[in-house]
């Protein structure tokens, strides 16, 4: 399989080179220069199966030949030999109809996990074969950095630097950073908010000199190699429920459109999906999108499901891709229009083909915190506030009642337990696995919103590094 960039102008890579890479050239996203397909029958094989064969038969025509069958099942099964749950990702019902798709039985609680445990073993597998050393730098409100952190810990030729904004990540967030303590991660504490972090993590980036010389990569979403591995539950839950013969709607909490984003192409590869409802919190520039083609960027408002708290979702562009005909230049004209402007209009047919898979809904903070409380109330289940904001739309969802959906269940109640406690009286208690993160010591550094004290700090210890060679 080859990967194409979005904006048409970058050279094609295979899969290990897309893996590595992150950004396209051009500004553009990867994507695979065609959408595998699966028959029914090749659907209904996979009844039955486990997390990690299922994983291995859904990922294998994107992996191609970069990867034997048996090397991708090693790896599947290292990562997902971590999760405390012996189906990786359980369905559990809720009610009638309604069923949540636990995502968060990884190390970290949520489902950040389940692509980049598997990307922690890509990256060492890949560098393995190669003459340099990667410098992962990232920004993070929570999730993406502990999750990449662990995945990373201790792993030959890369290091992490993790910005987080200092005294605005969760308590539980913040540990689950800061006690691991392997000589290659690098927690920084940024003197800011989580749009500065990010921004500095840009501008070391826009920095060609600075990126070419510590070969900088990114683990955010932008990286196809997160988005295959999400594809996987989708066909996972699915087919329990009754694929490739009865169709089933997914509603997604959605923040940077990666997760939802895997929905589509599970349904572009065969996967009988009915809906993906897009879920947002306040900060609802998807909602505006998709109901009235106006994407334009707006201010972030803080909210109690912090991992949503978007106002530019990085993957739409690979949506408006193939709403664009797949054409590059098309889109790379649409896209340099809405990074001046910050604002872009959804044609009246695009919005219409999109409408045929998607819809959306905004849920503001009570119909949050009301989905907390009757999920406790009238199924004895702790939700935390992302998972609800996701179970509240699949309730609003006008959809033929013999559908049923899936809600996926982002993060563990304990990992925003204070929110949780808020809306329930009920605190949740911290999974055994994760147990003794208060008693450890923590490490990281304390830095202002600055790019050259950032750029200082990394240079002092990351290894220098040939770019990583991407074939022209
Ligand atoms: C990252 C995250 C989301 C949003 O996922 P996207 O792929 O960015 O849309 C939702 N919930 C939780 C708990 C997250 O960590």
């Amino acid at each position: 399989m080859r990967y194409i960039s979005t904006r048409g102008n970058a050279p094609a890579l295979d899969f290990e080179n897309v893996t590595l890479a992150g950004l396209a050239a051009d500004g553009g996203l990867y994507v695979p220069e065609r959408w595998p397909s699966f028959t029914a029958a090749e659907i209904a094989d996979l009844a039955g199966l486990s997390y990690v064969e299922t994983a291995v038969r859904v990922m294998a025509p994107f992996v191609g030949d970069a990867l034997t069958q048996d090397e991708l099942r090693a790896l599947c099964t290292e990562a997902y030999g971590r999760f405390d749950h012996a189906a990786v990702t359980p369905l559990v019902q809720l009610d009638g109809r309604n069923w949540l798709l636990e995502l968060f039985h990884g190390p970290t609680l949520a489902f950040k996990d389940v692509a980049l445990q598997l990307l922690g073993l890509l990256f060492e597998r890949f560098l393995a074969g190669r003459d340099t050393h990667l410098t992962v730098v990232g920004a993070t409100s929570g999730d993406t950095g502990s999750a990449a952190i662990d995945a990373l810990a201790g792993r030959a030729k890369v290091d992490i630097f993790m910005l987080h904004p200092a005294g605005r990540v969760s308590d539980v967030q913040r540990r689950q950073m800061t006690t691991v303590l392997a000589p290659n991660v690098h927690n920084i504490a940024i003197d800011g908010s989580f749009d500065d972090a990010q921004a500095l993590v840009k501008a070391m980036f826009a920095d060609r000199g600075f990126a070419g010389r510590f070969a900088l990569s990114a683990v955010n979403s932008i990286n196809w190699a997160r988005l295959m591995a999400q594809v996987v539950y989708y066909f996972y839950a699915a087919v329990r429920l009754g694929a490739p013969e009865r169709p089933v709607a997914f509603s997604v909490p959605t923040g940077n459109f990666g997760d939802v984003f895997a929905g589509y192409v599970a349904q572009r590869m065969g996967l009988p999906v009915a809906r993906l409802i897009v879920a947002t919190n306040v900060n609802d520039i998807l909602h505006r999108a998709l109901s009235a083609g106006d994407y334009s960027v707006g201010t972030v408002t803080p909210t109690a499901a912090p991992s949503m708290d978007i106002q530019v979702s990085s993957n739409f562009e690979r949506l408006l891709f193939d709403l664009h005909g797949r054409d590059g230049a098309a889109l790379a004209a649409t896209m340099t229009g809405f990074e001046a402007s910050r604002s872009l209009a959804i044609a009246p047919a695009m919005r219409e083909e999109a409408a045929g898979l998607f819809t959306s809904a905004r849920i503001d903070p009570d119909a949050m915190a009301l989905a907390m409380r009757s999920a406790s109330q009238t199924a004895c289940m702790l939700i935390d506030p992302h998972t609800a904001i996701g179970l509240a739309a699949a309730r609003a969802a006008e959809l033929p009642d013999v559908i049923p959906i899936v809600t996926l269940a982002t993060a563990h109640p304990a990992k925003f337990r204070d929110a949780v406690e808020r809306a329930t009286g009920q605190r949740p208690v911290l999974p055994a696995r994760i147990g003794g993160l208060f008693e450890r010591e923590e490490r990281f550094a304390s830095l202002p919103a600055d790019l050259a004290a950032i750029e200082n700090y990394v240079a002092a210890r990351a290894v220098p590094a040939e770019r990583v060679a991407i074939p022209a």
